[in-house]
């Protein structure tokens, strides 16, 4: 008779070290085994810290929200599954039916979508306006207001909120502030320094800073509206993988050095672009031509990250040259990769919007995004003269 193989399905004690290691391990496990019911009990009611299964938290997840808290200057931040998840489980946590909201005219596609579709159906009135005019955020208040929602920086016209402005006309009419700070980062603006209530990323996007992460963060300055999105990350399933939690966190160690090489590029190519034979237009906060020159310097003090926008004449034909002429600039619609990419608006982010509403945020045919990355500047300063030498023809 054949002997039996061991027993490969009992699992065994993993190897002890008196030394540790140095870079941050992965742990995978959805479950965690305790000794008996009492350690239950202990973990369940809080007197002993431990994981019960990762749905409810995990190691990966907390180390990654402990760095990200410390950046904005907050504490209990959430990590969840993408950059919509923070702005779901903020909306779902912190409204109920009857509630409005206003959200700034300009958000990121998803989170317009959200609040136009999504947000009626729960019963959860919203209105849009325009996040630069704090005369126009004042007039869309209604007295059932409980929330209203801007970005720093908008997608593509790289338009600057006034933030501070917002701030100050909610603050004493009880409405929640929540500011999405995937553009600017905590390295240019710490909204909750500046009295927001609510801090969202997406972690997908210079956070992470390579690509191959989907994770998302949201935070509030008062404890229990973080126990109240902790909730609903837990209970409707939005946690992040321990994998993509462990690349974010990898990914910290650099973001401060990628991020001031990418702004730094990012300055010297609008400057190279704006004088490039053809182009009509650049869209920089750190130049002195863009129409919020003014607040960008109070409020982002110089750091004005790596997004810049551009238009060049000649159509789609032209785009369509730009787009394909410089095999290394990925044409991809998204942003905060460590390499420049390139989007058009027109036929990805902002298509489904008419050409009336087109029209008057100044997207066209020739409207480039560019998300500046941290190559050296003469080989992106090169690429651009042949990605829009190319859009000539
Ligand atoms: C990408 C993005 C989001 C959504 O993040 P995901 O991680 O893609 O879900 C939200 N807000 C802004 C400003 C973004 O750029």
């Amino acid at each position: 008779m054949a002997r039996k193989p061991p027993n490969m399905v009992r699992r065994v004690a993993f190897p002890e070290s008196l030394s540790r290691p140095v870079a941050t391990p992965l742990q995978p496990s959805i479950v965690y085994a305790s000794r008996t019911p009492d350690e239950l009990d202990d973990q369940y009611e809080g007197r002993e810290k431990g994981f019960t299964y990762s749905r409810e938290g995990h190691p990966n997840a907390e180390l990654l929200a402990g760095k990200i808290d410390q950046l904005e200057g907050v504490t209990g931040g959430i990590v969840v599954s993408s950059g919509m998840a923070a702005v779901s489980v903020m909306f779902l946590g912190l409204l109920r039916a009857g509630d409005h909201v206003i959200g700034g005219n300009q958000l990121y596609g998803r989170s317009l979508r959200l609040m136009n579709e999504e947000l009626p159906r729960q019963g959860i009135e919203t209105s849009l306006a325009d996040p630069t005019d704090i005369s126009a955020i004042a007039a869309a208040i209604r007295p059932n207001t409980r929330l209203i929602l801007i970005e720093t920086v908008s997608n593509p016209t790289i338009r600057v909120a006034d933030v501070e402005g917002i701030i100050a006309l909610a603050r004493d009419r009880g409405i929640l502030i929540a500011v999405d700070n995937t553009f600017t980062t905590p390295l240019a603006v710490q909204p909750l320094r500046l009295g927001a209530d609510i801090v969202i990323h997406s972690i997908s996007k210079l956070m992470g800073g390579h690509s191959d992460v989907m994770l998302g963060y949201v935070a509030a300055r008062e404890a229990a509206l973080n126990t109240r999105m902790e909730s609903v990350a837990v209970t409707y399933g939005f946690t992040g993988s321990p994998f993509d939690c462990w690349l974010a966190e990898r990914g910290l160690f650099t973001f401060a050095l990628r991020y001031q090489q990418a702004e730094a590029n990012a300055a010297a190519l609008a400057d190279h672009i704006a004088g490039l034979p053809g182009v009509e237009r650049v869209l920089y906060p750190g130049r002195g031509d863009h129409p919020d020159h003014n607040r960008a310097v109070a409020l982002l003090a110089g750091r004005y990250a790596n997004m810049l926008s551009f238009v060049v004449s000649g159509g789609r034909a032209a785009a369509n040259r730009l787009a394909s002429a410089v095999p290394g600039l990925a044409f991809a619609p998204t942003l905060g990769d460590v390499g420049t990419t390139l989007s058009h608006p027109m036929s990805s982010s902002h298509r489904a919007l008419s050409p009336e509403e087109q029209a008057r945020i100044g997207i066209s045919e020739g409207f480039f995004r560019v998300s500046v990355g941290i190559e050296d500047i003469d080989l992106l300063r090169a690429d651009f003269e042949t990605a829009i030498g190319a859009a000539r023809g």
